[in-house]
């Protein structure tokens, strides 16, 4: 097998405070790589780096900074310089949804005439606005910041977050499904923009993981069991059953390393099959 090529080399992982980034920076971590935990929340962002160096014995340091907002990227930029030295990988991992971005119900049926609060007519412009910055912009932004760092070494790679909504839209989510949708061309068109200078941008598109963003619309809050949508997904799943976040890091160490020199441009679905089921 290939050298990873990993070691020493130094990654941001935005959001990566939360659950499934910071199981992400773990993995990079236990290659050897010097990992930046870069979130708005900044105690959970420096628990996690302490973690890391305690676990894995590789340096670590959390960063203040809000993906939406340049100044404070490149502020947390110079931070990561004075303490690591120039960026060799960005995993633009900040993501989520939001209930104003999201019908109450799935489908009309045209007897809501009266009461188009629940349908797509409820849906708030402000919701769409926060859902697609922080997805969108959110990836595009940091990419800007940090990926000068890469196109100096001429080598270099980003990972975008997106998801199993970016090639086929989930009910009720109609932001969230076109940010992530957004994601996966972004990550073609950058991949091709950049694709002389030595520096890759990939994506991961992960199936249905059980988290903070997704807890509402998943698990009944009465009965803490799975709500109807939540056992839609696992019926939609081929594996039947939830991904756990650890079950990403093997394609994120994947397309990160030297393993994967010549693929730039893709976005890997890890999905139990999700996509490539029909429900029959
Ligand atoms: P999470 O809510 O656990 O973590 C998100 C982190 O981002 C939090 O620590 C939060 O503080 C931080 N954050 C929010 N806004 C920020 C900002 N403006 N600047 C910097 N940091 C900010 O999320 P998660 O469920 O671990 O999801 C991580 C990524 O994976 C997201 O892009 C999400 O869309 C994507 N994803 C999740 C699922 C799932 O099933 N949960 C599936 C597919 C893709």
């Amino acid at each position: 097998m290939n050298d990873l090529n990993l070691k020493d080399k130094v990654a941001v992982i935005t959001g990566g405070a939360g659950i499934i980034c910071s199981t992400m920076a773990k993995s990079l971590a236990a290659q050897g790589v010097k990992t930046v935990i870069l979130d708005l929340n900044i105690e959970a962002a420096v628990a996690v780096a302490k973690e890391i160096e305690k676990e894995f014995g590789t340096p670590s340091m959390g960063v203040s900074a809000s993906v939406l907002d340049k100044k404070s990227l490149e502020a947390a930029k110079k931070e990561i310089h004075a303490k690591f030295g120039p960026v060799d990988i960005l995993v633009n991992g900040a993501g989520g949804n939001s209930p104003a971005a999201t019908t109450k119900i799935e489908k009309m049926d045209g007897t809501e005439t009266e009461n188009l609060e629940d349908t797509f007519f409820g849906l708030q412009i402000e919701g769409f606005d926060k859902v697609f910055d922080l997805n969108f912009k959110g990836t595009v932004i940091p990419s800007m910041v940090f990926a000068t760092d890469l196109i100096k070494k001429k080598s270099g790679v980003i990972l975008n977050i997106s998801s199993m909504n970016s090639y086929r839209p989930l009910t009720k989510i109609a932001a969230y499904s076109a940010a992530k949708a957004a994601v996966n061309n972004f990550t073609q068109w950058l991949a091709v923009h950049f694709s002389k200078t030595g520096v890759r941008v990939n994506a991961i598109a992960p199936g249905f993981l059980l988290t903070n963003q997704n807890r509402f619309l998943l698990i009944d809050e009465k009965t803490g069991g799975l709500t109807a949508r939540g056992k839609k997904i696992i019926n939609g799943t081929p594996m039947e059953r939830y991904c756990i976040p650890e079950e990403l890091t093997g394609t994120v160490i994947y397309l990160v390393s030297d393993l994967s020199k010549f693929v730039t441009g893709v976005v890997i679905p890890v999905d139990g099959g999700f996509s490539a089921y029909s429900g029959v």
